[in-house]
């Protein structure tokens, strides 16, 4: 393929226009090129003349937005011209009528062409999408491009609302609420819009930009935090535009704060989650073990083939049951749901990724078949999420727990990608204690001496795991 290249330099080249009328004209059938073109209110020639195609002028990309201060890129490999000016993006495609104006599909009455080597772009549409105005003098053949009024006089300095004074770094005392890191201003943080808060990674950074704010002189430009167990390595702050304020917290993970804005909003609060790797589950003087009873009442399938038996309800009962023979060893115990409802699995990890849960158990009974008959498969396993090292130990230490004492047919310790381990950030492991889908295995589900001979397994098996990291 010919590589198609646009143009550097604004080029004043009469030899070329003419050449270019002279050769060019007829070729293009309803095209005419005897078009003038204005810039600012001054005549320009660039190399190659506008045109005009089914009643719409195209102009040469570069040489016209990069002369009003805009920016334009060519992808040419993808055939995309990208042309920009202040906070505006239009995407064209070469040969394509739709266009994106800051991601938004647009159609355009006429595509972006290459002709004769140059990337010519519709300019009313470009124009005005970018905000300038666009003009067109019938008598003399012009089309005029001018910058939004008043820019080309001086830029207005910008609005500045006030300053941000104070940065500091403070260690928590609990998992949930690790590191907090207050930004203070002498002014409404969001006087210039709202704070701007970004994830970036490699490396992992969470970014926070105030605009219409200075960096005061008693604000630290550069802080760094050393806890093991803090996921924030430094705080760096500064003055990223002449009228913004960047605050940038280095991770050593990928993870997000809880960000809250006091009334007055002058302080602005960022809360980190102890670092997820960091496992000493005593630190904070308290076992939290956060237990999550799969599904609801309204949860549909997940019952018996006879309908005797709706695994919520089984899934609750042993929950319970570990809970109270957790608290009685002064465990405290989060239940992820209450009553008879099925809340999300999202809401499910989000409670438990906002306490100060050391692990995440999911609590569930299994089904093979279609639910409608009766099947044959029978057993015990746990899952826990492949890359968590500690959520294997977990499933390790429960499934010794469980077997061989349970009798149950061992199916093993699993991984899998199921919701609940992959996105809760504390080891996590899903218990299937057995299937309902058996005729024979149902009848132990639904014996409460069992559901209490199971809730024990489980529970020794937390005790073991939190006994190994102690
Ligand atoms: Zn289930």
């Amino acid at each position: 393929m010919k590589k198609r290249i646009l143009p550097r330099k604004w080029m004043i080249t009469a030899l070329l226009l003419v050449a270019f009328l002279g050769g060019s004209m007829t070729a293009f059938g309803e095209t005419s090129t005897d078009v003038k073109l204005e810039i600012n209110g001054s005549l320009v020639a660039s190399d190659v003349a506008p045109l005009i195609k089914n009643e719409y002028t195209l102009v040469p990309a570069r040489a016209v937005f990069e002369a009003l201060g805009g920016k334009v890129g060519w992808d040419a490999q993808s055939y995309i011209v990208t042309v920009s000016y202040d906070d505006t993006q239009v995407v064209l495609t070469i040969d394509s009528n739709i266009a994106q104006v800051n991601g938004e599909n647009k159609t355009m009455q006429v595509p972006a062409e290459i002709i004769d080597d140059r990337t010519m772009i519709p300019v009313r549409f470009v124009g005005e999408s970018l905000g300038f105005e666009i003009g067109w003098d019938d008598a003399t053949r012009t089309v005029s491009v001018d910058s939004p009024a008043g820019e080309d006089q001086e830029e207005a300095p910008p609005v500045i609302y006030g300053s941000v004074n104070g940065i500091s770094l403070q260690k928590g005392s609990s998992k949930s609420q690790n590191t907090i890191i207050t930004i203070t201003g002498d002014a409404p943080l969001t006087s210039g819009g709202d704070y701007e808060p970004l994830s970036l990674s490699e490396p992992d950074r969470f970014v926070v930009d105030f605009s219409g704010f200075t960096l005061g002189s008693s604000a630290a430009a550069s802080q760094s935090f050393q806890h093991e167990d803090s996921a924030v390595s430094s705080v760096r702050a500064n003055q990223m535009e002449e009228d913004v304020v960047r605050i940038v917290v280095d991770l050593k993970e990928a993870t997000t704060p809880t960000v809250s804005l006091s009334s007055d909003k002058k302080t602005l609060t960022l809360t980190f989650r102890q670092l997820s790797t960091y496992f000493k589950p005593m630190d904070d003087g308290k076992l939290v073990v956060a237990l999550d009873p799969g599904h609801g009442a309204s949860t549909g399938g997940k019952r018996s083939p006879d309908g005797s038996l709706l695994e919520y309800e089984f899934n609750r009962a042993v929950a319970y049951k570990v809970r109270d023979l957790l608290q009685a060893q002064g465990v405290e115990v989060l239940m992820t749901v209450n009553g008879d409802e099925d809340t999300s699995l999202a809401e499910r990890c989000e409670i438990a990724n906002n306490s100060d849960a050391d692990i995440f158990v999911s609590i569930h009974a299994n089904a093979f078949g279609s639910g409608s008959e009766w099947t044959s498969p029978t057993g015990w396993e746990i899952y826990y999420y492949a890359t968590s090292a500690l959520g294997k130990q977990l499933a390790q230490s429960i499934h010794d727990a469980t077997m061989p004492e349970s009798g149950m047919k061992d199916r093993g310790i699993k991984t899998s990608n199921f919701y609940v381990i992959k996105n809760t950030v504390m080891p996590a492991v899903l218990i299937e204690h057995g299937f309902y889908t058996n005729e024979e295995e149902v009848e132990l589900l639904k014996s409460d001496a069992w559901r209490s001979k199971m809730a024990q397994y489980d529970a020794q098996g937390i005790m073991d795991f939190f006994n190994a990291h102690m």
